[in-house]
């Protein structure tokens, strides 16, 4: 498990990020997708917004996310085998997806035309993560992640387990049920 299975994911277009750690010669073992909002609003360029954000961060501000997710399409800013800055704690096995939207939304703001279209482009993505890593579709608790279980998670709960950054995305509203069944759906149709 967590281990590359060979099985690749889409060809995003990339907008590289400076700041990351350069895994060479190994294969990254991969635990956790850790799901994150960009505190940015829902445009449809976003993703590439949030991107070139990154691209431009001062060496005293080093973060990063694998993908910036918005309602029609996915950037990658760093390769899957590299670790980005995102979710201390979380960051050397974990894939990082930035979704387009605020922490604060609430149930409905979730469920919006904007917003079910992003959705639909993260489960995509993670499921083929779950693919890539042999990954359970499963929300995990923070003493399943506690606990070194694998799956997907919210920044939040790499806050509350490792207590290295105080961010709280995806918020409190964030449909999990509904997300984990779009991954799943995913999932079951790519493999
Ligand atoms: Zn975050």
């Amino acid at each position: 498990m967590g281990f590359p299975t060979g099985k690749e994911t889409d060809n995003w277009p990339l907008i590289k990020a400076p700041w990351f750690k350069d895994i060479v010669n190994q294969k990254r073992e991969v635990r956790v997708i850790v799901i994150h909002t960009m505190e940015a609003p829902e445009k449809g360029t976003t993703a590439e917004n949030v991107a070139k954000y990154f691209q431009n961060l001062p060496s005293n501000n080093k973060a990063s996310a694998h993908l910036c997710i918005d309602n029609n399409s996915i950037v990658q800013c760093v390769l899957d085998n590299d670790v980005a800055y995102a979710a201390p704690g979380a960051n050397h096995n974990g894939i990082q997806l930035e979704l387009a939207g605020y922490s604060n939304q609430n149930r409905d703001d979730w469920f919006d035309e904007y917003s079910k279209a992003l959705l639909e482009n993260a489960a995509n993505a993670a499921a083929q993560y779950c693919l890539k890593y042999n990954l359970p579709r499963k929300h995990l608790s923070n003493a399943e992640l506690k606990a070194g279980k694998e799956g997907i998670i919210g920044h939040v709960q790499a806050t509350e387990v490792f207590k290295l950054s105080d961010h709280t995305d995806p918020g409190e509203n964030f449909p999990w049920d509904y997300f984990i069944d779009r991954v799943e759906d995913y999932y079951q149709k790519r493999k």
